[in-house]
């Protein structure tokens, strides 16, 4: 089963993508982690893409579209896989519905988590992470015991770098702009189903499987 995760940045695709490999066995290719590792490893894709990265933009298709690519053709992702984070805009989704024919494949299902926008700049403003055990917390919903501190490890805690409010809203704004041409082309092909990302990630999670089973 092939799966595409829409969300705008912060509906929690993560959170539930991270659940959802546990219980389907259904492997996750998420672009913004590819590209965080490609810029922490300091590859020629990673330079490249860093100053879009940095900025909140979306890194260029030719980019992108390559890395998705060389991806999708790993053997964890013969039978089927999850997407989480791409596509992000009509080029992205001409070019995976192509890779997928090519194979005899398609997507199979697509899932939008739907949240409204101020509650995604309040969620993505306060969101800090352990570099240690990936622990994630929240300043509001989730603080840890000792501010600034992992209750797990002890590490101290980092901000993701586009997680300051000024990137955050331009993520915001440019996801926003490209979301309901990729809403519209999947509920052509009848394969959309949306369910409410704002509420607790068990409700959420429940939807998500019903949607996926179904
Ligand atoms: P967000 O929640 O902001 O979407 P991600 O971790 O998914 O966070 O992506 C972080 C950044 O990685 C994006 O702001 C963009 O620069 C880049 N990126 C991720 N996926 C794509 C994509 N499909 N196309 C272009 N750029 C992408
Ligand atoms: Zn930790």
């Amino acid at each position: 089963m092939f799966v595409v995760l829409l969300g705008l940045p912060g509906a929690g695709k993560g959170t539930q993508a991270a659940r959802l490999k546990k219980d389907l066995g259904l492997a996750h290719v998420t672009t913004g982690d590819l590209f965080r590792q490609n810029i922490a490893a300091e590859t020629e894709l990673g330079r490249k893409a860093k100053p879009y990265y940095d900025a909140g933009e979306l890194v260029p298709n030719d980019l992108t579209i390559g890395m998705l690519l060389e991806r999708i053709h790993q053997p964890d992702c013969a039978s089927g896989c999850m997407f989480d984070g791409y596509p992000r805009n009509m080029e992205q989704t001409v070019a995976l519905d192509q890779a997928l024919a090519a194979a005899g494949k398609q997507i199979d299902r697509v899932v939008y988590v739907e949240v409204a926008e101020d509650e995604l700049v309040r969620r993505l403003s306060g969101r800090w992470l352990c570099p240690r055990c990936a622990a994630i917390y929240h300043d509001l919903s989730a603080p840890p015991a000792k501010a600034g501190v992992c209750d797990k490890c002890g590490s101290e805690l980092t901000q993701r770098s586009d997680d300051k409010p000024d990137i955050v809203r331009n993520r915001l704004k440019v996801n926003i702009e490209n979301m309901q041409s990729l809403l519209d082309h999947y509920a052509g092909q009848d394969k959309l189903t949306t369910v409410d990302g704002g509420r607790d990630p068990e409700a959420v999670a429940a939807d998500l499987r019903k949607a996926l089973e179904g």
